[in-house]
Protein backbone atom coordinates (compact mmCIF):
# COMPACT_ATOMS: atom_id res chain seq x y z
CA UNK A 1 0.00 0.00 0.00
CA UNK A 2 1.11 3.51 -0.68
CA UNK A 3 1.23 6.86 0.86
CA UNK A 4 -0.93 9.26 -1.02
CA UNK A 5 0.26 13.13 -0.32
CA UNK A 6 -2.29 16.03 -2.02
CA UNK A 7 0.42 18.72 -3.62
CA UNK A 8 -1.96 21.97 -3.90
CA UNK A 9 -1.10 23.44 -7.14
CA UNK A 10 -1.83 27.24 -6.41
CA UNK A 11 -1.27 28.85 -9.08
CA UNK A 12 1.75 26.62 -10.61
CA UNK A 13 3.42 26.99 -7.28
CA UNK A 14 3.07 24.60 -4.18
CA UNK A 15 3.20 26.48 -0.77
CA UNK A 16 5.30 26.10 1.70
CA UNK A 17 2.68 23.50 4.14
CA UNK A 18 2.64 21.58 0.61
CA UNK A 19 6.47 20.83 1.03
CA UNK A 20 5.61 20.12 4.62
CA UNK A 21 3.24 17.39 4.19
CA UNK A 22 5.20 16.33 1.04
CA UNK A 23 8.16 15.91 4.05
CA UNK A 24 5.58 13.95 6.40
CA UNK A 25 4.55 11.90 3.64
CA UNK A 26 8.14 10.51 2.98
CA UNK A 27 8.80 9.67 6.09
CA UNK A 28 5.84 7.98 6.95
CA UNK A 29 6.66 5.93 3.39
CA UNK A 30 10.08 4.87 5.40
CA UNK A 31 8.61 3.69 8.45
CA UNK A 32 6.40 1.80 6.93
CA UNK A 33 8.40 0.81 3.66
CA UNK A 34 5.78 2.40 1.31
CA UNK A 35 5.98 3.66 -2.27
CA UNK A 36 4.97 7.61 -1.95
CA UNK A 37 3.00 9.36 -4.84
CA UNK A 38 1.93 13.02 -5.17
CA UNK A 39 -1.56 13.80 -6.47
CA UNK A 40 -1.80 17.08 -8.18
CA UNK A 41 -4.83 19.48 -8.83
CA UNK A 42 -4.37 20.86 -12.34
CA UNK A 43 -0.93 19.81 -14.46
CA UNK A 44 1.42 22.56 -13.34
CA UNK A 45 5.16 22.12 -13.80
CA UNK A 46 5.87 19.27 -11.23
CA UNK A 47 9.92 18.90 -11.48
CA UNK A 48 10.12 20.57 -8.00
CA UNK A 49 8.49 17.96 -5.91
CA UNK A 50 11.68 15.61 -7.11
CA UNK A 51 14.05 17.77 -4.71
CA UNK A 52 11.55 16.17 -1.58
CA UNK A 53 11.51 12.99 -2.88
CA UNK A 54 8.50 12.50 -4.96
CA UNK A 55 9.20 10.45 -8.41
CA UNK A 56 5.29 9.54 -9.13
CA UNK A 57 2.62 12.25 -9.52
CA UNK A 58 -0.72 12.03 -10.78
CA UNK A 59 -2.22 15.35 -12.11
CA UNK A 60 -5.71 15.60 -11.81
CA UNK A 61 -6.97 17.16 -14.91
CA UNK A 62 -10.42 18.91 -14.28
CA UNK A 63 -10.19 19.43 -10.44
CA UNK A 64 -8.90 22.70 -10.42
CA UNK A 65 -12.54 24.73 -10.13
CA UNK A 66 -12.47 25.52 -6.59
CA UNK A 67 -15.01 23.19 -6.00
CA UNK A 68 -14.09 20.84 -2.80
CA UNK A 69 -16.58 17.75 -3.95
CA UNK A 70 -14.93 17.53 -7.38
CA UNK A 71 -11.74 17.62 -6.23
CA UNK A 72 -12.02 14.81 -3.03
CA UNK A 73 -13.67 12.47 -5.79
CA UNK A 74 -10.53 12.87 -8.16
CA UNK A 75 -7.87 12.03 -5.10
CA UNK A 76 -10.27 9.27 -4.25
CA UNK A 77 -10.07 8.12 -7.61
CA UNK A 78 -5.91 8.09 -7.36
CA UNK A 79 -6.06 6.77 -4.02
CA UNK A 80 -7.76 3.23 -5.56
CA UNK A 81 -5.26 3.89 -8.11
CA UNK A 82 -2.30 3.55 -5.96
CA UNK A 83 -3.85 1.34 -3.10
CA UNK A 84 -2.97 4.32 -0.62
CA UNK A 85 -3.13 3.25 3.22
CA UNK A 86 -2.52 7.26 4.15
CA UNK A 87 -3.79 10.09 2.15
CA UNK A 88 -1.47 13.44 3.65
CA UNK A 89 -3.63 16.76 3.50
CA UNK A 90 -2.50 20.38 4.51
CA UNK A 91 -4.81 21.49 7.32
CA UNK A 92 -5.37 24.79 5.53
CA UNK A 93 -8.70 25.92 4.01
CA UNK A 94 -8.42 23.23 1.21
CA UNK A 95 -7.48 20.19 3.47
CA UNK A 96 -10.13 20.91 5.82
CA UNK A 97 -13.19 21.35 3.09
CA UNK A 98 -12.23 18.00 0.98
CA UNK A 99 -10.68 15.83 3.98
CA UNK A 100 -14.12 14.21 5.58
CA UNK A 101 -15.62 13.43 1.93
CA UNK A 102 -12.07 11.92 1.35
CA UNK A 103 -12.71 9.88 4.48
CA UNK A 104 -16.51 8.42 3.50
CA UNK A 105 -15.12 8.43 -0.31
CA UNK A 106 -11.84 6.47 0.49
CA UNK A 107 -13.48 3.98 3.78
CA UNK A 108 -10.63 6.18 5.86
CA UNK A 109 -10.05 7.25 8.94
CA UNK A 110 -9.93 11.34 9.54
CA UNK A 111 -7.36 12.80 11.91
CA UNK A 112 -7.40 16.66 11.58
CA UNK A 113 -4.84 18.94 12.80
CA UNK A 114 -2.20 16.24 13.29
CA UNK A 115 1.05 17.57 14.73
CA UNK A 116 3.70 15.19 14.33
CA UNK A 117 4.93 12.14 12.79
CA UNK A 118 2.90 8.72 14.44
CA UNK A 119 4.11 7.46 17.73
CA UNK A 120 2.96 3.70 16.81
CA UNK A 121 2.39 2.43 13.28
CA UNK A 122 0.87 -0.90 15.01
CA UNK A 123 -1.42 -0.35 15.96
CA UNK A 124 -2.01 3.50 14.35
CA UNK A 125 -1.37 6.40 16.88
CA UNK A 126 -1.21 9.97 16.24
CA UNK A 127 -1.20 12.95 18.00
CA UNK A 128 -3.18 16.20 16.88
CA UNK A 129 -4.08 19.44 18.53
CA UNK A 130 -7.37 19.90 20.33
CA UNK A 131 -9.75 22.31 21.96
CA UNK A 132 -8.26 25.43 19.91
CA UNK A 133 -4.84 24.64 20.59
CA UNK A 134 -5.13 24.14 24.36
CA UNK A 135 -4.06 20.51 24.27
CA UNK A 136 -3.00 17.68 22.56
CA UNK A 137 -4.95 14.56 22.10
CA UNK A 138 -3.16 11.14 20.83
CA UNK A 139 -5.97 9.31 18.66
CA UNK A 140 -6.00 5.48 17.40
CA UNK A 141 -7.36 4.75 13.90
CA UNK A 142 -7.94 1.19 13.83
CA UNK A 143 -8.78 0.68 9.89
CA UNK A 144 -6.41 0.11 7.15
CA UNK A 145 -6.78 3.59 5.72
CA UNK A 146 -6.24 7.02 6.83
CA UNK A 147 -7.12 10.71 6.20
CA UNK A 148 -4.22 12.68 7.78
CA UNK A 149 -4.40 16.86 8.21
CA UNK A 150 -1.02 18.27 8.80
CA UNK A 151 -1.01 21.57 11.11
CA UNK A 152 1.48 23.99 9.36
CA UNK A 153 4.85 24.28 10.88
CA UNK A 154 4.56 20.58 12.55
CA UNK A 155 7.55 19.42 10.91
CA UNK A 156 10.64 20.76 9.35
CA UNK A 157 10.91 20.72 5.18
CA UNK A 158 13.66 18.38 4.26
CA UNK A 159 14.59 17.73 1.00
CA UNK A 160 15.40 14.56 -0.58
CA UNK A 161 16.25 14.43 -4.30
CA UNK A 162 15.61 11.81 -6.44
CA UNK A 163 16.40 11.50 -10.44
CA UNK A 164 13.10 11.91 -12.13
CA UNK A 165 9.32 12.36 -11.44
CA UNK A 166 7.27 10.27 -13.88
CA UNK A 167 3.93 12.00 -14.49
CA UNK A 168 0.40 10.45 -15.46
CA UNK A 169 -2.64 12.63 -16.17
CA UNK A 170 -5.76 11.55 -14.27
CA UNK A 171 -9.27 12.84 -14.98
CA UNK A 172 -11.68 13.31 -13.06
CA UNK A 173 -15.15 12.57 -13.64
CA UNK A 174 -16.25 15.70 -11.41
CA UNK A 175 -20.10 15.12 -11.22
CA UNK A 176 -20.73 17.84 -9.00
CA UNK A 177 -23.46 19.00 -7.49
CA UNK A 178 -21.95 22.69 -7.02
CA UNK A 179 -20.69 25.28 -9.38
CA UNK A 180 -18.17 27.74 -8.79
CA UNK A 181 -19.52 31.30 -10.09
CA UNK A 182 -16.19 33.26 -9.19
CA UNK A 183 -12.92 33.11 -7.32
CA UNK A 184 -11.48 36.22 -5.64
CA UNK A 185 -8.03 35.56 -4.57
CA UNK A 186 -6.06 37.46 -1.92
CA UNK A 187 -3.01 38.70 -3.55
CA UNK A 188 0.16 40.64 -2.09
CA UNK A 189 2.02 40.84 0.87
CA UNK A 190 3.12 37.22 2.70
CA UNK A 191 0.25 34.56 3.14
CA UNK A 192 -0.95 34.32 6.76
CA UNK A 193 -1.25 31.09 7.10
CA UNK A 194 2.08 30.15 5.99
CA UNK A 195 3.89 33.14 7.05
CA UNK A 196 6.99 32.63 10.36
CA UNK A 197 6.27 35.85 11.40
CA UNK A 198 3.31 37.50 11.83
CA UNK A 199 2.36 41.38 13.34
CA UNK A 200 -0.57 41.55 14.42
CA UNK A 201 -3.20 44.03 16.37
CA UNK A 202 -6.32 44.80 17.99
CA UNK A 203 -8.75 47.71 19.02
CA UNK A 204 -6.05 49.64 20.65
CA UNK A 205 -5.36 51.07 17.11
CA UNK A 206 -8.41 52.76 17.51
CA UNK A 207 -9.12 52.97 13.49
CA UNK A 208 -8.38 52.23 10.42
CA UNK A 209 -6.44 55.42 9.82
CA UNK A 210 -3.28 53.79 12.50
CA UNK A 211 -3.13 50.69 10.87
CA UNK A 212 0.45 51.96 8.70
CA UNK A 213 1.99 51.90 12.39
CA UNK A 214 1.62 48.04 12.22
CA UNK A 215 2.38 47.56 8.62
CA UNK A 216 5.54 49.56 9.10
CA UNK A 217 6.66 47.25 11.78
CA UNK A 218 5.22 44.59 9.43
CA UNK A 219 7.55 45.76 6.43
CA UNK A 220 10.75 46.01 8.13
CA UNK A 221 10.56 42.21 9.39
CA UNK A 222 9.04 41.06 6.46
CA UNK A 223 5.94 39.84 8.16
CA UNK A 224 2.47 39.03 7.29
CA UNK A 225 -0.28 41.28 9.19
CA UNK A 226 -3.45 39.62 11.03
CA UNK A 227 -5.83 40.98 13.76
CA UNK A 228 -8.44 40.25 16.19
CA UNK A 229 -12.00 39.59 14.66
CA UNK A 230 -13.71 43.14 16.40
CA UNK A 231 -11.15 45.13 13.46
CA UNK A 232 -12.37 43.10 10.67
CA UNK A 233 -15.85 43.25 12.11
CA UNK A 234 -14.84 47.02 11.69
CA UNK A 235 -13.86 46.74 8.68
CA UNK A 236 -10.59 48.08 9.40
CA UNK A 237 -9.20 45.43 7.82
CA UNK A 238 -10.26 42.15 5.48
CA UNK A 239 -12.00 39.13 7.20
CA UNK A 240 -9.28 37.04 6.13
CA UNK A 241 -6.63 38.62 8.40
CA UNK A 242 -9.18 37.58 11.28
CA UNK A 243 -7.08 35.28 13.45
CA UNK A 244 -8.45 33.67 16.39
CA UNK A 245 -11.39 30.81 17.18
CA UNK A 246 -14.10 32.33 14.25
CA UNK A 247 -11.34 33.27 12.26
CA UNK A 248 -7.72 31.42 11.18
CA UNK A 249 -5.72 29.70 13.37
CA UNK A 250 -1.80 30.16 12.69
CA UNK A 251 1.51 28.60 14.24
CA UNK A 252 4.02 31.26 12.98
CA UNK A 253 7.66 31.49 15.18
CA UNK A 254 6.98 34.96 16.13
CA UNK A 255 3.81 36.42 16.97
CA UNK A 256 3.46 40.15 17.73
CA UNK A 257 0.43 41.13 19.71
CA UNK A 258 -0.38 44.50 19.76
CA UNK A 259 -3.22 46.91 21.34
CA UNK A 260 -5.01 43.53 21.29
CA UNK A 261 -6.86 42.21 24.84
CA UNK A 262 -6.23 38.42 24.30
CA UNK A 263 -9.37 36.88 25.05
CA UNK A 264 -9.71 33.28 25.00
CA UNK A 265 -11.31 33.14 21.57
CA UNK A 266 -8.63 35.08 20.27
CA UNK A 267 -5.62 32.86 22.09
CA UNK A 268 -7.12 29.93 20.40
CA UNK A 269 -6.40 30.95 17.31
CA UNK A 270 -2.19 31.70 17.82
CA UNK A 271 -1.75 30.29 21.01
CA UNK A 272 0.84 27.77 19.38
CA UNK A 273 2.79 30.34 18.36
CA UNK A 274 6.36 29.35 18.97
CA UNK A 275 6.96 32.49 20.47
CA UNK A 276 4.68 35.28 21.78
CA UNK A 277 5.41 39.14 21.96
CA UNK A 278 3.17 41.24 23.37
CA UNK A 279 2.46 45.37 23.63
CA UNK A 280 -0.47 46.47 25.17
CA UNK A 281 -0.46 49.78 27.75
CA UNK A 282 -2.49 47.52 30.22
CA UNK A 283 -0.33 45.69 32.84
CA UNK A 284 -3.14 43.45 33.58
CA UNK A 285 -4.18 42.80 30.04
CA UNK A 286 -4.80 38.50 29.85
CA UNK A 287 -2.50 38.47 26.84
CA UNK A 288 0.59 39.00 28.94
CA UNK A 289 -0.70 35.57 30.64
CA UNK A 290 0.12 33.97 27.12
CA UNK A 291 3.54 36.08 25.99
CA UNK A 292 7.07 35.33 26.16
CA UNK A 293 8.35 38.75 26.12
CA UNK A 294 5.52 41.92 26.91
CA UNK A 295 6.11 45.33 26.67
CA UNK A 296 4.04 47.29 29.17
CA UNK A 297 3.48 50.62 27.14
CA UNK A 298 1.72 52.70 24.63
CA UNK A 299 1.72 51.53 21.17
CA UNK A 300 1.56 54.65 19.22
CA UNK A 301 5.04 55.11 20.93
CA UNK A 302 6.74 51.62 21.50
CA UNK A 303 5.76 50.48 17.58
CA UNK A 304 7.33 53.46 15.95
CA UNK A 305 11.00 53.18 18.36
CA UNK A 306 10.74 48.93 17.56
CA UNK A 307 10.26 49.78 13.99
CA UNK A 308 13.40 52.35 13.86
CA UNK A 309 15.43 49.82 16.11
CA UNK A 310 14.48 46.72 13.63
CA UNK A 311 15.72 49.26 10.75
CA UNK A 312 18.81 50.10 12.57
CA UNK A 313 19.46 46.38 13.44
CA UNK A 314 19.28 44.98 9.36
CA UNK A 315 21.23 48.44 8.45
CA UNK A 316 23.83 47.18 10.70
C1 LIG B 1 -18.26 33.24 19.93
C2 LIG B 1 -17.14 34.26 19.86
C3 LIG B 1 -16.11 34.05 18.97
C4 LIG B 1 -15.07 34.98 18.88
N1 LIG B 1 -14.03 34.74 18.02
C5 LIG B 1 -13.00 35.60 18.01
C6 LIG B 1 -11.87 35.35 17.17
O1 LIG B 1 -11.82 34.38 16.40
N2 LIG B 1 -10.84 36.24 17.21
C7 LIG B 1 -10.84 37.35 18.02
O2 LIG B 1 -9.86 38.10 18.00
N3 LIG B 1 -11.89 37.59 18.81
C8 LIG B 1 -12.96 36.76 18.81
N4 LIG B 1 -14.04 37.05 19.62
C9 LIG B 1 -14.05 38.34 20.32
C10 LIG B 1 -13.23 38.30 21.63
O3 LIG B 1 -14.01 37.81 22.67
C11 LIG B 1 -12.73 39.72 21.99
O4 LIG B 1 -13.85 40.56 22.12
C12 LIG B 1 -11.79 40.30 20.97
O5 LIG B 1 -10.71 39.41 20.70
C13 LIG B 1 -11.21 41.61 21.50
O6 LIG B 1 -10.50 42.24 20.48
P1 LIG B 1 -9.34 43.27 20.86
O7 LIG B 1 -8.41 42.64 21.81
O8 LIG B 1 -8.82 43.82 19.58
O9 LIG B 1 -10.16 44.47 21.53
P2 LIG B 1 -10.32 44.91 23.05
O10 LIG B 1 -10.84 43.80 23.89
O11 LIG B 1 -11.09 46.18 23.03
O12 LIG B 1 -8.83 45.17 23.53
C14 LIG B 1 -8.04 46.24 23.09
C15 LIG B 1 -6.73 46.18 23.84
O13 LIG B 1 -5.89 47.22 23.38
C16 LIG B 1 -5.22 47.79 24.49
N5 LIG B 1 -4.91 49.18 24.13
C17 LIG B 1 -5.77 50.22 23.95
N6 LIG B 1 -5.10 51.32 23.57
C18 LIG B 1 -3.78 50.97 23.54
C19 LIG B 1 -2.60 51.69 23.24
N7 LIG B 1 -2.63 52.99 22.88
N8 LIG B 1 -1.42 51.04 23.32
C20 LIG B 1 -1.36 49.72 23.67
N9 LIG B 1 -2.45 49.00 23.97
C21 LIG B 1 -3.66 49.62 23.91
C22 LIG B 1 -6.21 47.70 25.64
O14 LIG B 1 -5.52 47.72 26.88
C23 LIG B 1 -6.87 46.35 25.36
O15 LIG B 1 -6.19 45.30 26.02
C24 LIG B 1 -15.09 36.14 19.70
C25 LIG B 1 -16.13 36.32 20.61
C26 LIG B 1 -17.16 35.41 20.68
C27 LIG B 1 -18.27 35.63 21.67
Amino acid sequence: MSILVFCENIEGTFKKNTLEAITYGRKLAEQTQSPLAAVVNGSPDVEVLKTYGIGKAYLLEGSNTGDSASLAKGIAGVCSKVDASTVILTYNSTGKSIAGQLGILCGAGVVNSVNALPSSLEPFQVSQSVFAGKAEAVVEVPGEKKVLGLQSNSIKIEEAPVDTIDTEIVTSDGGSRVEVIRQDKISGGVPLPEAELVVSGGRGFKGPENWNILEDLAGVLGAATACSRPVSDSDWRPHHEHVGQTGITIRPNLYIAIGISGAIQHLGGVNNSKTIVVINKDPEAPFFKAADYGVVGDLFDVVPRLTEAVKKYKGA
